[in-house]
């Protein structure tokens, strides 16, 4: 998508550590016109999916998961990182290994906001190794529902996960992919 791309030349900080810092429009300060350009065309791409639920992860994930979600007229559901392990039996778990803080996070979901008729389309800001989305995907199994996709907003392509997932058969169509970037002289280079 042309304008996340110039988005990214323009406002992104290539860090070291292959991380891509887009605090100015994405992930602290949040740029809802783009935000909408994103969700039109996640829209356009999963129209004939028959979407009945968007599912992302907090905390970046919320704000384009819910402008997209108007699109596709169907609720938000965001799994939440929680600190207790919960042993009542209410919630689907898993646990995600998170790109940057290198930690491990128990995630969670509600049982009763994922059931085994949804059709549900993960959302999320970042494709990196695939981990928040393999962990989204087991809660999405643990539920007898089924992911029709992912949308991403920026997948790293030198990055193994989003090949992981493609090689699988699941559907991913990202905004932007990123084939190369630098630290050093911040260039960065889409496929
Ligand atoms: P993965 O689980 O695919 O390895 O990493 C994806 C998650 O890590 C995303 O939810 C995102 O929050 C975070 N992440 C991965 N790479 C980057 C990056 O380059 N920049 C930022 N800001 N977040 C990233």
């Amino acid at each position: 998508m042309r304008l996340l791309e110039e988005r990214i030349r323009k406002d992104g900080l290539v860090k070291e550590g292959n991380v891509l810092k887009v605090d100015s429009f994405l992930n602290h300060q949040m740029d809802i016109a783009l935000f909408n350009e994103m969700g039109k065309e996640w829209k356009r791409l999963f129209a004939d999916a028959g979407v009945t639920k968007i599912l992302t992860i907090e905390a970046s994930g919320i704000g384009i998961a819910a402008v997209a979600a108007q699109y596709f007229d169907v609720p938000v559901v965001f799994a939440k990182k929680s600190q207790s392990i919960n042993l009542d039996g209410s919630v689907y778990s898993t646990k995600i290994q998170s790109f940057t803080h290198q930690r491990v996070y128990d995630v969670i979901v509600s049982r009763k906001y994922l059931s085994p008729e949804d059709r549900v389309l993960i959302i999320d800001d970042f494709l990196a190794n695939g981990n928040a989305i393999n962990g989204l995907m087991e809660i999405i199994r643990e539920a007898g529902a089924e992911t029709v996709g992912v949308g991403i907003a920026i997948e790293k392509g030198f990055q193994e996960g989003g090949k992981l997932l493609r090689e699988q058969g699941i559907r991913v169509e990202s905004l932007a992919i990123i084939e190369e970037m630098d630290a050093k002289n911040g260039t960065i280079r889409f496929r």
